[in-house]
Parts: structure tokens; sequence; C-alpha cells
């Protein structure tokens, strides 16, 4: 099957170093295979994405260099390439989910489940048991006349095994590292997991490449995948920017953001930059076979 790699922001702020770095490590990934590319808007959000993100993001992309095949803006076999409107296809994967028996009801509220998800240093918590798994059926039914319920995967204790092409050998016990995770809100807004799971796979997606804060999000699609009878994609997930006092350069911030970057480089420098800051060998961005496993694995300190 001939290699893809995607782009998939999210348009919900003008992109910064951050996003662009892991744009420009994808690309170079997907061309250094001989691969082609997919640029998906991961617009799911309604309050959060949206113009003017949408075209700002196509444009700053365009000024960049880094082009692609199909997706937003350009058409292609694997359409629509927004979120927003893929709600049909993400329906046929939560009814399958439903109808293997991994989906459960849950009326926990956003406090209680980033409760859940926190656990207190140095303390052992199994993040998988959410007590609405353990309802019964009649207090799912008295419930729902109440309130409509968000849906979660209920994960069994099973340990999820991949070769990341930059990180390496990974492991994660899914009960305990993920925890069962919300796949559609209560406003029946599908969740980041189950659609780029689905995305990934109809797209025809063979290489993921993105930021290191997803590598545990790679073992949950992975599940889901394995559920959904889907083609696994290949994985590489690259290290954070961080600015000198360690924090995460963020869009809320504007750290760096693109508005800066065109002000401050021309589009040749700044892919240089990205390629220093990817760590590989020389200096031009002569894209070479397997490209990304020479890439350094260490978060970079950037200078602001
Ligand atoms: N949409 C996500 C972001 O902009 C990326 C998700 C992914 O690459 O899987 O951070």
């Amino acid at each position: 099957m001939a290699e893809k790699g995607r782009f998939a922001p999210s348009p919900s702020g003008r992109m910064h170093l951050g996003n662009l770095f892991s744009f420009y490590a994808a690309w170079l990934d997907a061309r250094s295979v001989g691969g082609r590319l997919v640029l998906r808007m991961e617009d799911l959000d309604p309050d959060r994405t949206g113009e003017p993100w949408t075209s700002r993001i196509v444009e700053d992309l365009r000024w960049l260099g880094l082009d692609w095949d199909e997706g937003y803006g350009v058409g292609g076999p694997d359409g629509p390439y927004c979120q927003r409107e893929r709600a049909a296809l993400y329906d046929a994967a939560f009814a399958g989910l439903q109808s293997l028996g991994v989906v459960y009801p849950c009326w926990c509220s956003r406090a209680q489940r980033l409760a859940a998800s926190a656990p207190h240093p140095g303390e052992e918590r199994d993040l998988g048991r959410c007590p609405c798994r353990d309802l019964s059926r009649a207090e799912r039914e008295a419930r729902a006349l109440v309130k409509a319920p968000a849906w979660k995967v209920a994960l069994p204790h099973e340990t999820i095994r991949f070769r990341d092409l930059i990180q390496g050998e990974q492991s994660f016990d899914l009960s305990r590292d993920c925890g069962d995770f919300v796949i559609r809100r209560a406003d029946g807004v599908y969740g980041y997991q189950l659609a780029v799971t689905v995305d990934d796979a109809l797209m025809g997606v063979t290489r993921v490449v993105r930021g290191r804060d997803l590598l545990d999000s790679a073992a949950r699609q992975l599940w889901l995948m394995e559920r959904l009878g889907y083609r696994k994609p290949v994985y590489a997930h690259v290290p954070l920017l961080l600015a000198a006092d360690g924090r995460r350069l963020s869009k809320r911030e504007r750290d760096l953001d693109m508005e800066t970057l065109r002000r401050r480089f021309s589009p040749e420098g700044l892919r240089k930059f990205l390629w220093g800051l990817l760590g590989l060998p020389g200096e031009g961005d002569v894209p070479g076979d397997g490209l990304l496993s020479k890439a350094g694995r260490e978060d970079v300190y950037v200078e602001l």
C-alpha cells in the first residue's frame, strides 16, 4: 500500500512553532518515503474551532512550502476533510463499538472526570474504573430520564505495545495508564480519540507524526483500531518544544505564533530552523529514507 502521512490541525487559533514543528516533521517523513500527504481539519468542537483559523492554517502552511496532495482545500477520494462533516462515519464506528459491548453511558460531571484523571504524586491509581461502569440497567434507565449521558469505552487490563519511530519501544497498560475515555459527549459531539481513529483509518493514513504529548493516545487509538478491524499506522512522536522556563509553547500565550515567525524568518530560513530543532544531521532539507528515526528524542528548549 502507498505510504500516506497527514496534517491534522485543530483550527482554534493561529499556529505556533510547536504545531509547525509537528507538521514539518510529518511532511519530511512522508516525502522521505515517497508518500502522499492529507490535510484534515480537526474542527469537532463547534465552540472553539473554525474560521478565521481554518483559512489561516492553509495560508501559513502554503507560505512555509509544506504541500499536501489531498484534503482540505484540495479534495480527494476520502473526504469530507473537516471532522465536523464526518458525523455519519463516526456514528457507524460508535454503533460498531456498541455492538461489541465495550461502550457504556457515563453521567460524571466534567469536574469529576478531571479529578479521576489527576492522581496525586506518588499515588498509584487505576484510571480505568469509572463508577458509571457498574451502574445497573435500572439505574441507567432512571438517570437517562433526567440527563443525556456521555459515552465511554471500557478498557481492559491489556498491554498495548508498539515501536515509535522516534521514541522507541512503548508499552501501556490500557486500564492503568489510559483509563476509560469519552468517545461521545452528552451533546452528541464525538471525542478526539474516536474521530482520529476513524479518520486515520478511512483516509488510508499509514504514518502518524505528531507531538510527544499524544504518545499515550496512540495506545488508545491502536486499541480502538483493533476493535474496529482497521489497519494500523506507524507512529512517530516528535519531542515537545519548551520555553526557557520549561513550560510548553501554547497557542493561548501566542508563543512564537505564525505572525511573529513570518516577521522573523523567510520560509527557507524557518524550514532550516525546524530541521535543526529535529536534531537531524546535516543542514538542508533534503529528505532521505526513514529520516525521522534519526531525529532527537529529548524535548527541545527554544530561545524566545
Ligand atoms: N488536532 C491535534 C492538534 O492540533 C492533533 C491530533 C493528532 O495529530 O492526532 O494538536
